[in-house]
Parts: C-alpha cells; sequence; structure tokens
C-alpha cells in the first residue's frame, strides 16, 4: 500500500503545448514557442502590432 501512496504523490508531466507561430509541438528550451525562429517571428509580430496601436 505504501507504493500506492508514493504514486499518488507522482506529479503529472508538463502538458505538451503548441507552438502557437507555426502549430508544431514546442520544445521546452524555447517553450511557448519549437524554435528561436518561431519565438522572433511571434515577438516581431507583437511588437508590430503594439507599434501600430502607438502611431495610430
Ligand atoms: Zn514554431
Amino acid at each position: 500500500m505504501e507504493v500506492d501512496k508514493k504514486n499518488k504523490i507522482f506529479q503529472p508531466k508538463k502538458k505538451k503545448s503548441k507552438c502557437p507561430t507555426c502549430k508544431k509541438i514546442s520544445k521546452e528550451s524555447f517553450s511557448p514557442f519549437c524554435s528561436k525562429k518561431c519565438a522572433n517571428l511571434d515577438l516581431m509580430k507583437w511588437l508590430c502590432d503594439e507599434h501600430q496601436i502607438i502611431i495610430d
């Protein structure tokens, strides 16, 4: 029965998330993106949106 208790303590693995840029499975080192390229693309997109709001 002690084994069962230990199993309950075991924490669930992190959910695999998808890269918001290309919808591929994200890598932990670039989370939530799959690569640095996708992270940069999203950042650029975000900055562009922000910039447009400021101009407007
Ligand atoms: Zn990606």
